[in-house]
């Protein structure tokens, strides 16, 4: 058994596109166990990273300390003449497929990185749970200016009472009240 650490530049897109990733060239520190076992070795691992991206809410910047763990076995080259059983019976394709191998002692530890990393971010990241985002009119910052609100809510409030209106003029036909705000709609801008 090996203990090896490791910090390495991220290499480009480590993350989830155009949500949160690690900057391309940023630190990441690995963390690496490497276990000799009969089939290859099996390597479990922490990596460190700060992630970046936007609060899905108010659409400012925000910064995660990331902590991505894996662990993978990387089997020695069927064909290494060590000897051992190729395949056994039974092992069906699939499984074959999602095996990753070392290749000339060496193995890649990219894609495990990548998995783990999409795993470990949020996909909907916030820069706090209690962000209130912005305002759906205007594009400003709620969480600057709680108590901001426009006028519009009074328009609303008026379609309501053309609904009120409406439903008392006609209260055997609510469809017909339901139809209004289709034409309310268009006083708004
Ligand atoms: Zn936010
Ligand atoms: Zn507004």
């Amino acid at each position: 058994m090996q203990k090896v650490s490791r910090t390495v530049p991220a290499p480009a897109d480590l993350g989830l596109a155009g949500v949160i990733g690690v900057p391309e060239g940023s630190s990441v520190q690995m963390g690496l166990r490497l276990e000799s076992v009969m089939e290859g070795v099996l390597v479990t691992g922490i990596s460190r990273a700060s992630a970046v991206g936007e609060c899905v809410r108010c659409l400012e910047p925000l910064e995660r300390e990331l902590n991505a763990r894996f662990q993978e076995l990387f089997s020695y080259p069927d064909a290494d003449g060590r000897g051992r059983p190729v395949a056994e019976p039974g092992d069906d394709a699939e499984e074959d497929e999602d095996r990753y191998f070392l290749e000339d002692d060496l193995f890649d530890l990219e894609p495990l990185l990548r998995d783990a990393v999409v795993l470990a971010l949020p996909s909907q990241p916030v820069c706090r749970e209690d962000c209130l985002g912005l305002c759906p009119q205007c594009g400003v910052s709620l969480n600057e200016d709680p108590d901001h609100h426009h006028d519009a809510v009074d328009i609303r409030w008026a379609a309501l009472q053309g609904l009120v209106a409406t439903d008392q003029a006609d209260e055997k036909d609510n469809v017909n009240g339901a139809a209004e705000p289709g034409v309310d709609e268009k006083q708004e801008k």
